[in-house]
């Protein structure tokens, strides 16, 4: 068994743009959720703060804790951002 890879031997050293970080420059839509530290699937904010979370997380956080987490007002209710 030979351990040769003749495709990364003979390509040229211009190939970097295939790096995922070149994405998250330009994005500023890609906003986090501080409730699940990961990219908001269903944009929900509530309606005392400007904050946006996952619909889910701040659904679920809701019911242990209706105060927003990033400022703690507390809140009454949830909107969905329609996609
Ligand atoms: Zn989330
Ligand atoms: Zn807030």
């Amino acid at each position: 068994i030979t351990s040769q890879v003749p495709q990364a031997a003979s390509s040229p050293a211009a190939s970097t743009s295939q790096v995922p970080q070149a994405a998250s420059t330009d994005a500023s839509e890609d906003i986090m959720c501080t409730i699940c530290q990961d990219t908001i699937t269903d944009e929900a904010s509530i309606n005392q703060c400007s904050h946006i979370f996952c619909f889910a997380c701040i659904l679920e956080w809701s019911r242990r804790n209706a105060v927003c987490p990033i400022c703690r007002c507390p809140f009454q209710y949830i909107y969905l951002y329609p996609k």
